[in-house]
């Protein structure tokens, strides 16, 4: 568990590194700590160490861990980071603070309907499918003017920022470029991407938050 720890703590003085040599003013980047897979107990040493930003993939997963640790640091930010389905669209607005994956018309519609019914309003991100891998989530970048347009125009809903997930097989530098061109062409001030691989090449080129979770709670022995 103190292992959590060192690495939250190696981590941190990465970002810190890669923040100075790219010239951003400290504080410019947040760390966004991936928790899926991992139980309460492994949360727990990097809540105490002072990190308040989680990530998380599952709906059913967050809703088994995070009430009770909430409750323990009712500062915690949640980020939802994986695909949603819209018919999980009102546990999502219920129990996130941040929605990285917004991505279609269909869930725009369902967290507009749940955002008002619930008087609750989870900061949005659009997610970008920067490479176009047909199995993955993601609107296509040249799609991305229209779908901030429709959000805001037909669903009412205000858009901070940008989300991708580069191909795993690609160098990320250019997916990360183009994330950031779009992002401000749109002034979207939200720009989140970079994992445990390749985050500081991330914060080399923009972005505002980065989402980490093996280089922190070591390796998944699933997704
Ligand atoms: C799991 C996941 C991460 C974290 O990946 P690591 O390589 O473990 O740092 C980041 N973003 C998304 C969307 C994820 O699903």
């Amino acid at each position: 568990m103190s292992d959590v720890v060192d690495h939250l703590a190696q981590v941190n003085s990465a970002i810190a590194e890669a923040a100075v040599a790219a010239k951003r003013p400290a504080g410019a980047v947040t760390l966004v700590a991936v928790s899926k897979t991992f139980p309460a107990e492994a949360i727990e040493p990097a809540l105490a160490a002072g990190q308040r930003v989680f990530g998380e993939n599952y709906v059913q997963e967050t809703r088994e861990k995070w009430p009770a640790l909430r409750s323990r640091y009712p500062d915690v930010e949640l980020h939802m980071i994986g695909p949603l389905q819209s018919n999980k669209a009102k546990d999502a607005v219920q129990l996130f603070d941040v929605i990285e994956s917004l991505d279609r018309s269909s869930l725009a519609k369902e967290l507009a309907k749940e955002m008002t019914r619930q008087q609750r309003r989870p900061k949005l991100l659009v997610q970008v499918n920067t490479g176009a891998e047909p199995q993955k989530g993601g609107v296509l970048p040249e799609m991305v003017d229209a779908f901030l347009a429709e959000c805001r125009d037909l669903h009412g809903l205000a858009i901070a920022g940008l989300m991708a997930i580069p191909p795993a097989d690609e160098p990320p530098a250019p997916h990360f470029a183009l994330l950031t061109t779009i992002a401000r062409r749109n002034n979207l001030a939200v720009v989140s991407m970079g994992m445990s691989a390749d985050f500081a090449t991330a914060i080399a080129m923009g972005a505002t938050h980065v989402r980490v979770g093996s280089a922190i709670f070591g390796t998944r022995s699933k997704a």
